[in-house]
């Protein structure tokens, strides 16, 4: 089969490997027919994430069908439609037993990570009764491969991190595929602004339509002084920082107000300064972590009853061997005008 293969930083190709085997009995085979590229993905090709070892494939969303079973496997046949999420999880663990699947015993972010990934012709998923949610019939494919990932992690990570509350001013630092995921599951909760900055026009358009109530560029405008001033001086209840460098969570530190909650959710490579000095005061709580994806169900849920569509992240598709285009289109994203990609085996 073919597979995206990470070869060091700054080098990827598109591969023939061998077809992944069942290896323990909880195992389930799939065969991709959608997948996609995260920002996490790029963040590996740099060389930033030194547990990803040569030669292993990339990509931890998608769907598909099952191919192959384990002997313990009791969820799912030979011919299911599956989602994937991102998170391995047994199910069984003291971790897992809390929804903290993140951090199960035997997963958490294995995928595209220290297993073989989604961006291939069949992917291996371990713990498949725990790490795989049936396709209802009729859904749109495309639109849940946004489930894997991105829009739990907005939502969990962000939204639900942070508490926000119908009526809550809300500001989102970073319009990029997890930032507009956290625009979109943020309105389950009825903020009454929610303001989204970002340096990149196109997407501050696009955030506009999703939802957003005012945007900021950063560049041309001062995002604080304009976050101050649309806020009567005081500030919001909620700031979710998603983009993982030091200026965002900077602007996260001075733009929430007393009682509020900054969410980090993007992931960071450096230190930042935390100013404790303005912020002890001000009864302020502050949030971290990775997705664990305990939210799948219900988003499926609100997918399939129209609630809201998530395939609106979608600018680009591809066939899946034409996957070293697609990345030169993600890594080019402001340029491209990219959001999310599809690849369609
Ligand atoms: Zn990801
Ligand atoms: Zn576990």
């Amino acid at each position: 089969m073919k597979a995206l293969v990470y070869n060091g930083p700054g080098k990827k190709d598109w591969v023939e490997k061998p077809r992944p085997v069942i290896q323990e009995p909880t195992d389930v085979i799939v065969k991709i027919t959608k997948t996609t590229i995260c920002g996490s993905d790029l963040h590996i090709l740099k060389g930033d994430v030194p547990t990803v070892t040569e030669g292993r494939t990339l990509g931890h969303e998608g769907v598909g069908v099952v191919e192959e079973i384990g002997s313990a496997v009791r969820n799912f046949m030979k011919g299911d439609p599956v989602l994937i999420s991102c998170i391995t999880s047994c199910g069984s663990c003291p971790n897992c037993k809390r929804q903290l699947y993140s951090h199960c015993d035997d997963g958490g972010w294995q995928l595209g990570h220290t297993v073989d990934g989604t961006q291939a012709e069949y992917v291996r998923i371990r713990h498949g009764d725990n790490s795989l949610y049936p396709i209802p019939d009729g859904a749109d494919e495309e639109a849940l491969v946004m489930l894997s990932d991105i829009l739990p992690t907005g939502l969990e990570i962000g939204v639900q991190a942070g508490g926000v509350k119908p009526g809550d001013t809300l500001a989102i630092v970073g319009a990029g595929p997890v930032g507009m995921s956290a625009l979109l599951t943020a309105q389950f909760y009825s903020p009454s602004k929610i303001v989204m900055i970002d340096m990149d026009p196109a997407r501050l358009a696009l955030a506009r339509q999703f939802g957003a109530t005012d945007t900021v560029q950063v560049g041309s405008e001062d995002a604080v002084v304009k976050v101050l001033e649309m806020t009567d001086g005081r500030g919001v209840d909620v700031a979710i920082e998603a983009v993982g460098v030091p200026a965002t969570f900077d602007i996260c530190q001075k733009i929430v107000s007393a009682g509020g909650k900054i969410a980090n959710v993007g992931v960071h490579g450096k230190p930042v300064e935390l100013h404790i000095e303005h912020l002890w005061i001000k009864n302020i709580n502050i949030s971290m972590g990775l997705v664990n994806t305990n939210t799948t169900p219900m988003l499926l849920k609100t997918v399939r009853a129209g609630k809201f569509d998530p395939g609106k992240l979608i600018t680009h598709r591809f066939a899946l061997n034409e996957i070293l285009d697609a990345y030169e289109v993600f890594g080019n994203a402001a340029r491209e005008k990219a959001m999310k990609v599809i690849l369609a085996a």
